[in-house]
């Protein structure tokens, strides 16, 4: 297989058109001509997953964030990513980002959470594309029956990989769960699409202290914010099934490096 033929099935999955306009998704580096026989897929393109890849012989890693958000001036190896360029082009090492048009896929970024947190049945956008009801960023879904608040955390702490602080939860831990809506990664710019659906628990990452306060003061649903890599971790074995399934003979692995910023909670 060449980089082109599994660049094409990902691209067919998570069409870049899609992303943001802010966003930078795509081959970052790499020749679309080079041979693909391992894939290596992690959230973050970081020097412990470059590591992992060299010492697995993965030719190509797929993240979901990018490496290069904003232009840079320089690849040289005084920066921590002008090394990780140094050290994947070395190898032969190519990197591919599918970040904004993943989350906004189907099954995208947040499918991955809510089943990883036990949503079952349909799961419909929380934010849908005007031109596309089946597409668009978060979900919303349903446990398999009735619970609380409480024990939804539990499920969330426990369906999501560990990192050093958990889960956080913000409302009534007797509260009733019915409805849940999930978005991986930050989603702060989500929290009046969760009040407006009316769902009793809004699960995702990065809230801050003022917006999640006035949230709940406001009788908004109930907050659970996790790790930012946690809420997204669950994506990769998607993407990955999505390769194996293609019809791409390429061997994938998902990286369970846990590449959160916050390594410690005391
Ligand atoms: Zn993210």
């Amino acid at each position: 297989m060449t980089l082109t033929d599994v660049i094409g099935v990902l691209e067919a999955a998570y069409p870049p058109a899609r992303a943001e306009s802010w966003d930078a998704v795509g081959l970052v580096s790499g020749d679309p001509a080079q041979e693909v026989r391992r894939v290596l897929l992690a959230v973050d393109p970081v020097a412990a997953v470059a590591d992992e890849a060299l010492e697995w012989g993965a030719d190509l890693i797929v993240t979901h964030h990018p490496l290069y958000l904003r232009g840079t001036t320089t690849v040289a190896t005084t920066t921590p990513k002008g090394r990780l360029i140094h050290t994947l082009i070395k190898n032969d090492i190519a990197l591919y980002t599918a970040h904004t048009n993943a989350d906004v896929a189907n099954p995208g970024v947040s499918d991955a959470l809510a089943r990883a947190v036990g949503l079952v049945g349909d799961l419909v956008p929380l934010q849908p594309f005007a031109d596309d009801p089946w597409r668009g960023l978060g979900r919303i879904g349903e446990p398999s029956e009735e619970t609380t608040l409480e024990e939804f955390a539990a499920r969330v702490a426990k369906g999501l990989p560990r990192t050093s602080w958990g889960i956080r939860v913000a409302g009534d831990p007797g509260r009733p769960v019915r409805r849940v809506a999930v978005s991986g990664g930050a989603g702060d710019s989500l929290l009046g699409a969760a009040k407006a659906a009316g769902v009793d628990v809004f699960l995702t990452a990065d809230l801050r202290h003022h917006p999640a306060s006035e949230f709940v003061e406001a009788g908004g649903p109930a907050l659970i914010d996790a790790a930012h890599w946690a809420t997204e971790w669950p994506w990769l074995d998607s993407a990955a099934s999505i390769l194996r399934e293609s019809g791409v003979t390429v061997e994938t692995r998902v990286s369970a490096t846990v590449t959160d910023a916050w390594t410690r909670g005391y």
